[in-house]
């Protein structure tokens, strides 16, 4: 790997390290991303592309035990548990159920609402930079219900987020759902509609662009692969100016 000078290096050029970079670049530091493969080729590129305005309340760990052995069964669409990776995760998921209490999901919360209600805004903003922004679709999404009652389980919690943390949906029935998505079964008890958020096709692809366009050095921690450089943009001009190749 060759010499580099940088003020800041950071790990991890998934869509975490990526902003990171791109912020503290717009802050007008030299900014390195080192990664053991490409930006945005792991999680950041295997999921479901939702840019997710209302999700403002983070998923907490059941406290509830059928619940927890619904997880520990694989029952449950959400998690996927291999039980050979336990002794690993096990101090880990410790902490995650210790700070699932009604109190720390309210602090979490209350520290992640800036940070999201700004996430449409922030992607369009970059969006526009990377040359990308025509892929943002401004659907929204819809959270189908089969039962009533998990139904107006979600209506009530979702009336909270709204005073709370003005996440905006509408309730839709399950005639209406039919109509807007003639492809699913019918029967559903309804869906709320999750009017604020946005989605992408390729989340990999905007990480790349968002890497790209910054022209931050992404370094390829892998021996194994050449190191991987990209020029970095002065803190002034939005455009590549130093090549380090
Ligand atoms: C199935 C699924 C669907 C999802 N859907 C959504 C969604 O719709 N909307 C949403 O907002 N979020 C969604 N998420 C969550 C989202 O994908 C993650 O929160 C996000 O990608 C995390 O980004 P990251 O940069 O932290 O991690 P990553 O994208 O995993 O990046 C971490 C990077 O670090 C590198 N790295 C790790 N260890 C080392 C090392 N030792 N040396 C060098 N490099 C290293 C990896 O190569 C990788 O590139 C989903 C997640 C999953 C699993």
């Amino acid at each position: 790997m060759p010499d580099i000078k940088t003020d800041v290096i950071v790990l991890g050029a998934g869509m975490v390290g990526v902003s990171a970079a791109l912020h503290l670049q717009q802050r007008g530091r030299d900014v390195v991303l080192i990664d053991r493969g490409v930006a945005a080729g792991e999680t950041s590129y295997g999921n479901a592309g939702l840019i997710q305005r209302d999700g403002v309340v983070p998923y907490a760990f059941p406290h509830d035990p059928w619940k927890i052995g619904q997880y520990a069964l694989n029952m449950l669409p959400e998690a996927n548990l291999h039980w050979s990776a336990l002794p690993k995760m096990a101090p880990w998921l410790f902490r995650y159920w210790r700070a699932s209490t009604p109190e720390g999901i309210a602090r979490m919360s209350a520290a992640l609402k800036p940070l999201i209600e700004r996430c449409i805004a922030e992607h369009d903003a970059l969006m526009g930079e990377a040359d990308i922004a025509a892929t943002m679709r401004r659907t929204g999404y819809l959270r189908l219900y089969r039962t009533q009652g998990a139904f107006d389980v979600a209506i009530a919690k979702k009336k909270i987020d709204r005073d709370q943390f003005g996440v905006n949906f509408d309730v839709v029935d399950g005639a209406k759902v039919a109509e807007m998505e003639p492809h699913l079964q019918t029967g559903l008890a309804g869906a709320l509609f999750m009017t604020q958020a946005a989605s992408v096709a390729n989340p990999g692809m905007v990480g790349r662009a968002y890497a790209d366009f910054s022209c931050v050095a992404v370094v390829s921690s892998c021996a194994a692969k050449p190191a991987h450089l990209r020029p970095r943009r002065t803190a002034t001009a939005g455009r590549c100016a130093l090549p380090m190749v």
